[in-house]
């Protein structure tokens, strides 16, 4: 396969970029070894940033969140929930910091409007009756999954290719430059070789391990965040606490439900990004001083993501770090057509993907400037399942009796399900249950998968979609991923819900006495 540039990894970065690309008539492949936003930009907060979050610590990523927040609220409207956002303090935290807060939002041009403890307590009845003070800011609510679909969609609309489940495995470099990437298939290990004039590695806190594959060496440090999601919306705006960056100290409502974050763990390697039961608990502790129903309320699930943070390791304590992003043109390495962008924020992708694309079209003597600064990114169709309480309607509006429904919990019914298999198939991809599940709201309520699993899974079988055992470990493999999120939130309700599932998948179809048979490409 040949194409001009090769785009590792389908997370924000890599697909913004490869809308930016595509709008100035770059063709591009895009490689993601999971499936879009596998990696951070699907296990984060969903907050776009006002950048009141880092007017202290690094003011100019501040200016950086502000701007392209703005920008994105005029071009992307369907991805943001603009809810606004508070900062509160509580007693008992550091005051100074509190004195501090409008002076470094002014500095940076944040902005922020002093409010009464007892206006913002109007505002968020939910917020702790010790709070000291309180500001408004402009932060908002992003929808990634959505973000990033409809990058993609545009992007494969203007002639982009989108190849899931490979790996890039390997360069093969002859006089400094890269003439040859071999992708591996994650699960059959079938080769694909792609012969690009640049690449660009958008691979996020991978990006170390993919300038390995090319001798080169990139100092980074490996941040774990760790989210919880409550079982409804606790608050309208985003709540922040108002202190030096902490553990817990974030509440982001997203559609009909809260979540609350975030810890960060140096990680040395990136096998194992879970979230643990110490850190599900340290976010409930800090949480509830801020927002006290936090200690009491049904979590659905906790999930972990690694912030690329540039720089060597050293200091103590990794929120100091810079929040900006990292472009190295690799030639200043020995390899003229090597480019790597890591580092930064959901909220600054498209400013990422913007510079990246100026560096890759003067690497190509392309002369076209950048459309997505002021370009809306279109609404696609396929995209409108990921968004919470759309299915019932949508079902409602044209179900005529003939429709049913396969996920309770989020009302998601056959014909979405069917419509989400339709557009997978554009992609060339088999569908598996995990597919159906980024791309919709299936799994994502309180049941995570018990019931809908099956359901899905069963349909499937009906269509043809599976037709051998291999459709069952499919639905396993769905469920263990669902289960991973539940394990650190198993008590009270929660336990329930997760031992009846139990129950169903191991006692009812023993599931978990299943083997992987020998691999046939099937159902990728
Ligand atoms: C806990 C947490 C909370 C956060 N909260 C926020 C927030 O609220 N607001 C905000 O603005 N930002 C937030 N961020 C930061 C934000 O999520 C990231 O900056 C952003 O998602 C990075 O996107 P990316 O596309 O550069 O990287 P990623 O999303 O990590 O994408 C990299 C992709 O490359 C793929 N890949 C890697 N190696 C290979 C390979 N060899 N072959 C093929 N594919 C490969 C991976 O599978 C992955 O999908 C948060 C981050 C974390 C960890």
């Amino acid at each position: 396969m040949q194409t001009r540039v090769l785009i590792i990894g389908g997370g924000a970065t890599g697909t913004g970029l490869a809308r930016d690309l595509a709008l100035r008539g770059v063709r591009c492949v895009v490689a993601e070894m999971g499936d879009v936003n596998a990696g951070a930009s699907g296990g984060n907060h969903g907050l776009l940033h006002s950048g009141a979050r880092y007017v202290q610590s690094d003011p100019h990523s501040a200016a950086e969140c502000r701007e392209e927040g703005e920008l994105l609220r005029k071009l992307a409207p369907q991805c943001i929930d603009d809810t606004g956002g508070l900062f509160v303090a509580v007693a008992g935290d550091d005051e100074s910091y509190v004195a501090g807060f409008p002076g470094w939002c002014a500095a940076a041009g944040v902005p922020c409007r002093g409010v009464s403890v007892s206006e913002a307590r109007e505002m968020e009845p939910e917020i702790s009756p010790h709070a000291i003070a309180a500001f408004e800011v402009r932060d908002a609510s992003i929808d990634p999954f959505r973000l990033s679909l409809e990058n993609l969609w545009h992007a494969r609309d203007l002639g982009c290719t989108y190849i899931r489940r490979n790996r890039v495995d390997r360069f093969d470099i002859e006089g400094g430059r890269i003439r040859r990437v071999v992708l591996r298939h994650v699960r059959t290990g079938a080769e694909t070789i792609v012969e690009p004039e640049l690449v660009v590695s958008a691979s996020g806190a991978w990006a170390a391990n993919v300038a390995q594959l090319a001798g080169i060496r990139i100092p980074m440090l490996y941040s774990k965040g760790t989210l919880l999601v409550t079982h409804e919306r606790m608050a309208t705006r985003v709540i922040n606490r108002l202190r030096p960056p902490g553990n817990g100290d974030i509440l982001v409502p997203g559609g009909t439900v809260s979540v609350l974050g975030t810890t960060s763990i140096r990680l040395e390697a990136l096998d194992e990004i879970r979230p643990t039961m110490a850190e599900v608990d340290e976010n409930v502790d800090e949480g509830a001083a801020m927002v006290p129903r936090l200690g009491t309320t049904r979590y659905i699930r906790a999930y972990a993501g690694v912030r690329p943070l540039i720089g060597e390791g050293g200091g103590e304590d990794d929120r100091g770090a810079s929040r900006g992003f990292g472009l190295y043109d690799h030639a200043r390495d020995g390899v003229e057509n090597f480019v790597t962008i890591t580092g930064g924020k959901l909220t600054t992708f498209r400013l990422m993907a913007e510079k990246t694309a100026d560096l890759v079209c003067e690497r190509l003597g392309v002369d076209a400037p950048c459309l997505t600064r002021s370009m809306p990114l279109p609404v696609a169709d396929r995209c409108r399942w990921t968004e919470p309480g759309l299915s019932p309607r949508e079902w409602a509006h044209r179900s005529g009796g003939e429709d049913g429904i396969l996920c309770e919990c989020e009302m998601v019914p056959r014909s979405t399900v069917d419509d989400i298999l339709g557009g997978c198939r554009e992609f060339a991809s088999q569908p598996a249950l995990r597919a159906i599940g980024l791309r919709s709201r299936v799994g994502k309520g309180a049941c995570q998968g018990a019931f809908c699993g099956m359901r899905v899974g069963a349909h499937l079988y009906d269509e043809g979609v599976f037709d051998s055992p291999r459709g069952l470990l499919r639905i396993r493999e769905f469920l263990s991923e669902r289960f991973k999120g539940q394990r650190p939130v198993l008590w009270g309700v929660q336990l329930a819900q997760a031992e009846l599932a139990e129950a169903m998948h191991c006692g009812l179809l023993g599931l978990d006495l299943l083997d992987e048979p020998p691999s046939d490409g099937g159902g990728a």
